[in-house]
C-alpha cells in the first residue's frame, strides 16, 4: 500500500504580511519533495471539507462562528488573544480544510487505502482548545482526526505523539482527562506556551495518558532519540494503540528562527523511523502525521522530505543540510531515569 500525503491550495490563502507562519512554509516543502524526487514515490489524496459534526466534536459551536465571522468581515486577530494568530479572509476555509486533510488521511489509513499519510496543511492546529485558538492555530486538526477515529470507526485507543518544538496545549488539555487518546510531546522548556511540565501526566480516568518532556536548549538528536527509546516507545507498547497520529512539527530543528534546539534532518529521519516501527509493530503501521510548526525554511522542508522517506520504509538518508554549527548540550541521563520512574518504568 502506498504512501499518501494530502495538500491543497487553499493553504496558502491563509496568510498575514510579514508573518513567521505564512505560507512560503509549504512552498519550501512542495519544492523539495519535486526536487528530491520524492513527490513521485507518493499518492496525493484530496482533502475533504470537514463536517461541521465533526469539528463541533472538539470545538464549541460559538468558536466556530467566532473564526467564521472574523474571515467573512475581512480577517483580523483572535479576540482577547493577543494578535499572534490572524484571521485572513480564506482562514475559514483553510482550516476547515486542514482538519479535513487529517481526517481524510485517517479515513485512507483506517480502510487500507493506505499504509500511512502526511497532511502537509495550514494553519496548524496543537495550540487550540475548545473554545478559542491560538499559537497561529485555529481548529485543533489532530484532535478533531482522534475524536473522529474514537466516534466513528471503533477505535478505542489512539496516541498522539507531539514532536513539535511547542507545547501542544490545546491536544493535551483536550483529551487531559481522556483515557482513550494518550498525548505524548517533547518540547524546548522555557518557551511559549510555558504548559507541559514532566508532572502534567493527565487527571481523573486520564491519569498516566498524558506523557510530557521538556528538553533543553542545546539538546539535539541524541536527546530526541533516547527519550523516544528509553520513555515514550515503552509508554506507547504499554498503551498499545490502534492509531498512531503525530502533530509533526518542524522547529526543534537547528536551523529554526523560533526554537533553540539542534535537531538534524536525519534526526527527523530516525524520529520518524521510530513512529513507522511502532505502528508496524502495534497497529499494521497505521500511522497519520500532520504539519505543525517549522519556521527554518530549509530544515522545515528538508525535515518533511526525511519524515516521508522513513514512512516508505528507507533504510538510509542522506541530510541535505547537515549538523549544527556548534555541538549538543550533553543529555541528562538522570532526568531520563525520573521520568521513567514517574511512568512507572523500571
Ligand atoms: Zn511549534
Amino acid at each position: 500500500m502506498p504512501t499518501a500525503y494530502l495538500f491543497d491550495p487553499i493553504y496558502l490563502q491563509h496568510y498575514e504580511r510579514g508573518h513567521v507562519e505564512g505560507p512560503e512554509r509549504l512552498d519550501h516543502i512542495n519544492r523539495a519533495l519535486d526536487s528530491t524526487g520524492l513527490r513521485a514515490r507518493l499518492v496525493e489524496l484530496k482533502p475533504q471539507p470537514i463536517a461541521l459534526e465533526r469539528l463541533t466534536r472538539v470545538h464549541h459551536p460559538g468558536y466556530v462562528d467566532q473564526v467564521k465571522s472574523i474571515a467573512q468581515r475581512g480577517g483580523g486577530g483572535l479576540a482577547g488573544r493577543g494578535d499572534e494568530t490572524y484571521v485572513a479572509p480564506q482562514s475559514y476555509e483553510a482550516a476547515v480544510l486542514a482538519a479535513g486533510a487529517v481526517v481524510t488521511g485517517v479515513e485512507a489509513v483506517l480502510r487500507g487505502e493506505a499504509t500511512n499519510a502526511f497532511a502537509l496543511v495550514r494553519p496548524p492546529g496543537h495550540h487550540a482548545f475548545a473554545n478559542h485558538g491560538e499559537g497561529f492555530c485555529l481548529f485543533n486538526n489532530v484532535a478533531i482526526a482522534a475524536a473522529t477515529a474514537r466516534a466513528e470507526f471503533a477505535i478505542d485507543r489512539v496516541l498522539i505523539v507531539d514532536f513539535d518544538i511547542h507545547h501542544g496545549n490545546g491536544t493535551n488539555a483536550i483529551f487531559y482527562n481522556d483515557p482513550t487518546v494518550m498525548y505524548c510531546s517533547t518540547h524546548q522548556w522555557g518557551i511559549y506556551p510555558g504548559t507541559g511540565y514532566w508532572d502534567e501526566i493527565g487527571m481523573g480516568a486520564g491519569t498516566g495518558y498524558s506523557a510530557n518532556v521538556p528538553m533543553l536548549p542545546g539538546w539535539g538528536d541524541t536527546a530526541m532519540l533516547r527519550v523516544f527509546d528509553d520513555l515514550l516507545m515503552p509508554i506507547a507498547r504499554r498503551f498499545h494503540p490502534q492509531l498512531i497520529l503525530v502533530s509533526a512539527g518542524y522547529d526543534p530543528s537547528w536551523t529554526d528562527r523560533l526554537g533553540s534546539m539542534l535537531v538534524t534532518t536525519r534526526g527527523f529521519f530516525q524520529l520518524t523511523q521510530r513512529l513507522v516501527w511502532l505502528a508496524n509493530e502495534l497497529c499494521a503501521g497505521k500511522l497519520v502525521l500532520t504539519l505543525e510548526g517549522g519556521y527554518g525554511l530549509e530544515g522545515l522542508a528538508y525535515g518533511v522530505v526525511a519524515s516521508f522517506a522513513a514512512m516508505l520504509g528507507d533504510e538510509a538518508f542522506t541530510d541535505p543540510i547537515g549538523p549544527a554549527p556548534r555541538p549538543e548540550l550533553a543529555f541528562d541521563q538522570d532526568y531520563l531515569n525520573r521520568l521513567r520512574a514517574l511512568h512507572g518504568l523500571t
